[in-house]
């Protein structure tokens, strides 16, 4: 599996496993299978309700704690520097781990307009050893500029709802100015593209599902995947994707896919809960 130096650094596999959605009473089994097919990278999150499920997953897995990459999150109602900080800490004990890899602002919630605090909180705790590398998600142009303008620090990575229907282009050239990699989450838009003519073409010729053209795609963009999957001949598909190429004419007939068409909320107004 490829994987991508996070600011120069902390090196994440470029293809992982997401876990939202899937029931804590599901998640060691189906953990547990991700990590036997192969992925090496986990992406939770305080709000999936599932990080104590991961955290026993990778242990029964009898993997390294270094072999496997872990991603959470902290969520609207953690805004702000003491609450980020106990946040962390409370993830950290569900997942039963002394470090996580990679820890995001999981929406800036710029109605509360606590980011930059909570951006503050985090910086220490990658200088603290705690984290390994830290990031956002769901930040637009305007809130990376802020908390880099207030902070010196640039996020890691900036994870963000991106599928051959909502392809982003102009916040992805942002991330590229700024050395910043991209994340792409609902990489497959929850299979909302998977029936598109043009991907099912694509599938037939290259002997694929469409799954695969479209995680093979963002492979290529250099996007940071994690598909989501609890059906184990999925969880299998959607790994096995390092052994095709899509030519640039192929690149661009998915590239005119775009239709600016999200599938979740718009990061300015989202402050659930
Ligand atoms: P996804 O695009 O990964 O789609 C998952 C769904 O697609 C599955 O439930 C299944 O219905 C279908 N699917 C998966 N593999 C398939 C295959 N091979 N063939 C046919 N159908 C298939 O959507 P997701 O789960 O929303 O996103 C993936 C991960 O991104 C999440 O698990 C989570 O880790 C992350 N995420 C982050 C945020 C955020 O705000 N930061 C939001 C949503 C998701």
């Amino acid at each position: 599996m490829p994987t991508i130096a996070l600011r120069g650094a902390v090196d994440i596999p470029q293809l992982g496993f997401g876990v939202f959605q899937v029931p804590p009473d599901d998640t060691i089994e189906v953990v547990l299978r991700a990590l036997q097919a192969g992925y090496r990278h986990i992406d939770t999150a305080a709000a999936y309700g599932n990080e104590a499920q991961v955290g026993q997953a990778i242990r029964a897995s009898g993997l390294s704690r270094e072999d496997v990459f872990v991603t959470t999150k902290c969520f609207n109602d953690d805004h702000g520097y003491q609450q980020a900080r106990n946040a962390f800490k409370d993830s950290l004990e569900r997942l039963e781990l002394n470090h996580v890899d990679l820890y995001l602002i999981h929406w800036p919630v710029p109605a509360h307009d606590r980011y930059v605090e909570t951006w503050r909180a985090f910086i220490e705790l990658r200088d603290e050893g705690l984290v390994r590398a830290i990031g956002v998600s769901n930040f637009q142009p305007a809130h990376l500029r802020r908390i880099i303008e207030e902070t010196g620090e640039t996020p890691a990575v900036n994870q963000v709802e991106l599928h051959p229907y909502h392809q982003q282009p102009g916040l992805r050239r942002e991330h590229e100015e700024r050395e910043i990699v991209t994340e792409a989450w609902s990489p497959l838009a929850q299979g909302g593209v998977l029936e598109d003519p043009v991907l099912t073409t694509l599938a037939r010729e290259h002997g694929k599902t469409a799954a695969q053209i479209v995680l093979r795609w963002h492979l290529q963009l250099g996007n940071v995947v994690f598909p989501k999957s609890v059906t184990p001949q999925r969880i299998e598909e959607n790994i096995d994707v390092l052994d095709f190429h899509l030519s640039a004419r192929e690149m661009e007939q998915i590239a005119d896919l775009d239709r600016g068409e999200r599938i979740g909320p718009d990061p300015d107004t989202f402050v659930r809960p």
